[in-house]
């Protein structure tokens, strides 16, 4: 195979989409798996949405993701430039010579015209195209429009009766009839070239070698395989990978959880996960392992183990897999990640001192194990915080807890001890717990359940003693305090 070369070319009208990702995904793989070039294009020629802010957000996440390309914008390369709104000139030879040839033509037609054939073909049940109006008008008809003042826009007279066969890498065989295509247009009337255009002119000058892109374009291919035998290009090979959809088999949309880049990376999700569950998106390896680093990925990956049929985004499995991802961090690394959370929710200022830190990693760890993404560290660690706790009404477990008659005792019992120390460590806690548990006459539940729920609030949460560890005695005699009030 000659060295394999691919690219991936966002239009820059949003932020980095979940399907955006993914694309740029398996091309990375492919071109890191061959050895081959992986290059990043921007297309933007759609000036109405495009902004470099959207660009900007687009590398940023690729680069996040560890998704690196070999040429392209940001790095040159010798196919430059990559902007397609800085290579108009570049088309414009290509638009004469097809003009010249007779595979493309001038088309004068109004908005208006177009809409009225559109709604007339509907109307009639027919599939709305472009019936070819412009196709052969004479010179004089020609210079009688632009004496109007009308530009014309560029349409590729689509040769009829033709069969069109995409022979793609993933789908097989993929026929299109000619017919069912109209003359579409490849440069509109204020000179700039439309996607199905400028995708043909830039894959062959770039000389691209795969395409690998959503399924959402396979219908277009037919349309660029006719510019490429029109400009005597060779053709690339064609890989259309199948849409995402959400767990009601519906196109992914924001109902099926965030559907940018950006938001998974606030949200506090790890690229290597993203990674991971993106790449298991369509594709597969052998046998039952989940867990790959980009790497391995890279190493294992073909096309013919992605699949034809669509992938389904499952959130939860997502979660699971972040979820493993934080459970490798150190608990100092975990922290950094959490720390905007913390501060973002007023649970912690934004310089720290070095015992309140430490103090934080030590409360990081404790939650660890239960984290699926950094955005949760508040919740999960609003325990943690205040001299006061609120018992949470939904937990019935915990006010049950707190309801039983030795409840005062146990409780009164613990305030005396801690009243007494300035710090404690988990033997002295196990101790003083199994203590109380003997001269109050409890066990169990209503000994540990009663003082969880007392400290907490909750009846579920990080380790008994290591929570009373981590509060320290202070904290925890405030809290007895309020709650013997109560009871
Ligand atoms: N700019 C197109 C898009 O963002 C690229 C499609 C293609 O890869 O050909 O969908």
């Amino acid at each position: 195979m000659a060295k394999v070369k691919v690219r991936f070319a966002p239009s820059p009208t949003g932020p980095l989409h979940i399907g955006g990702a993914r694309s740029a995904l398996f091309n990375w793989l492919f071109a890191r798996h061959h050895g081959g070039i992986m290059v990043l294009r921007i297309e933007d020629t759609d000036l109405d949405r495009s902004t470099r802010e959207y660009e900007e957000l687009i590398l940023e996440s690729l680069r996040w993701l560890g998704i690196d390309w070999d040429e392209g914008v940001g790095v040159g390369g010798p196919n430059g430039p990559y902007r397609q709104q800085e290579r108009l000139h570049l088309y414009k030879p290509y638009t004469e010579r097809l003009l010249a040839s007779g595979h493309a033509y001038e088309c004068f037609c109004s908005e208006e015209e177009l809409e009225a054939e559109r709604q007339n073909l509907i109307a009639q049940g027919k599939m709305p195209r472009y019936l070819g109006k412009c196709r052969d008008l004479s010179q004089a008809e020609k210079e009688a429009k632009r004496a109007a003042g009308i530009k014309p826009a560029i349409r590729f007279r689509v040769p009829p009766g033709k069969l069109l066969v995409v022979n793609d890498l993933v789908r097989g065989r993929v026929e299109f009839e000619s017919d069912g295509i109209g003359d579409f247009i490849i440069v509109k009337s204020d000179g700039l070239p439309t996607y199905n255009y400028a995708v043909v002119l830039d894959d062959a000058d770039m000389e691209i070698t795969h395409i690998l892109r959503g399924e959402e374009h396979l219908s277009n291919t037919p349309r660029q395989l006719l510019i490429y035998e029109a400009l005597g290009f060779k053709v690339p090979e064609f890989a259309h990978i199948s849409l995402i959809l959400g767990e009601d088999r519906s196109k992914m949309s924001k109902r099926h959880g965030a559907t940018s880049v950006v938001q998974y990376r606030e949200d506090g999700y790890l690229p290597e996960a993203l990674v991971n569950f993106l790449a298991l998106l369509g594709w597969s390896p052998e046998g039952e392992e989940e867990i790959f680093s980009a790497a391995e990925i890279a190493r294992l990956f073909s096309l013919e183990r992605v699949s034809k049929s669509p992938a389904v985004f499952n959130l939860d499995k997502l979660k699971w897999m972040n979820s493993y991802y934080l459970k490798k961090m150190t608990p100092a690394e975990l922290t950094q990640l959490c720390l905007p959370h913390l501060q973002k929710a007023g649970l912690v200022e934004t310089d720290l001192t070095a015992d309140k830190l430490s103090w934080l990693e030590q409360v990081v760890a404790a939650v660890q194990e239960k984290m699926e993404y950094a955005a949760q560290a508040p919740e999960l660690l609003q325990i943690f915080f205040g001299d006061a706790i609120t018992i949470d009404e939904q937990d019935e477990e915990a006010k049950a807890a707190l309801a039983l008659d030795t409840s005062p005792a146990v409780l009164q019992a613990l305030l005396t001890e801690v009243k007494a120390l300035s710090a404690w460590d988990t033997a002295q806690v196990r101790q003083i717990l199994k203590e109380i548990g003997k001269k109050v006459g409890v066990k169990g539940k209503a000994l540990y359940m009663t003082v969880r729920a007392a400290v907490s609030g909750r009846s579920h949460g990080p380790d008994l003693n290591e929570l009373l560890v981590l509060l320290g005695p202070a904290v925890v005699a405030s809290r007895l305090t309020a709650v013997l009030e109560q009871l």
